[in-house]
């Protein structure tokens, strides 16, 4: 059978679970070759199946998601290598980058901190953006907190990744304070109804915030003008129906609210500051 032949096969399989099957059969067997999926579409149509890609199929029809198969997902340019510890970054995540640049506009946050980094995937685009910035990624999980300072050291060696938790007292007592502060914070109502790939194989601890999705940002945003400098903003993606709840969190926490969508024109972030924030020149960043 040729290449050609099998993803034919392997797209007709994975239509029963996926809606991008004929991608994930290309990605797949880029993956099993050792090639880029560019490589496979011109070079390796009429060759020889390798002999692994059957397995990650299976894998696929099972409902894991391709980027814990093939253990890489590209966000903002970076290539990153993610596991079932880590959250895959999302496209839709790529949102908060865009506003933050949007709101620099031509100036340069001289620090950033990210907040359950994860696999460090919005420090490092940040960290790639503004490389003269200090970069600090805050994550819980040891075991993502290892996938972070991995993909840390390929992008960004400055960016450094911390231990800590949000929720427990002192967490932030050494930190300072912060131009911007990025944060893609559990928000998920317990019971959602999620696609099986999600529930059954993304970290429970980075999706589910109690029965409202609300937890995270009743204990994180009362923290946010104790981390944020005099002109710096936070960039914190919420879920799109989330817009209210969290525009009132951060007013009760005295900071104005911007919203911003993503690229489907969902709500997809909101835009915290000190109310003084807008009175004070950008060239002036630091307290
Ligand atoms: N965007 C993710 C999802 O819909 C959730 C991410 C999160 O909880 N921070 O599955």
């Amino acid at each position: 059978m040729t290449v050609a032949q099998a993803l034919r096969d392997a797209t007709a399989r994975l239509a029963a679970t996926s809606d991008t099957a004929r991608l994930d059969a290309e990605v797949l067997m880029a993956h099993a070759l050792g090639c880029t999926r560019s490589d496979l579409l011109l070079r390796h149509m009429t060759g020889e199946v390798p002999p692994g890609f059957a397995a990650l199929v299976e894998r696929r029809l099972g409902h894991e998601p391709v980027a814990y198969i093939t253990g890489s997902q590209e966000f903002y340019g970076l290539d990153l290598t993610v596991s079932p510890a880590v959250l895959i970054p999302r496209g839709d995540s790529e949102t908060l980058i865009d506003a933050a640049r949007e709101a620099f506009a031509d100036a340069t946050p001289q620090r950033v901190l990210d907040l359950g980094t994860g696999s460090g995937a919005l420090l490092l685009a940040a960290a790639t953006l503004w490389p003269q910035a200090e970069a600090i990624g805050i994550e819980r999980s040891p075991d993502a907190l290892a996938v972070a300072t991995a993909n840390g050291r390929r992008h960004a060696p400055h960016a450094q990744f911390i231990a800590g938790d949000w929720t427990l007292p002192n967490w932030s007592a050494a930190l300072g304070r912060f131009d911007l502060v990025l944060a893609n914070p559990p928000y998920v109502e317990d019971a959602a109804d999620l696609a099986p790939s999600v529930r059954a194989h993304e970290p429970a601890q980075a999706l589910f915030a109690g029965p409202d999705g609300l937890d995270d940002y009743r204990a994180l945003i009362p923290q946010i003008p104790g981390l944020l400098s005099v002109c710096g903003i936070a960039m914190i993606e919420i879920g799109w129906t989330q817009t209210e709840a969290v525009i009132a969190l951060a007013q009760a926490a005295g900071l104005t609210a911007k919203l911003h969508h993503d690229l489907g024109g969902r709500p997809r972030a909101i835009e915290m500051a000190d109310p003084r924030n807008k009175a004070l020149g950008k060239a002036d960043l630091r307290d």
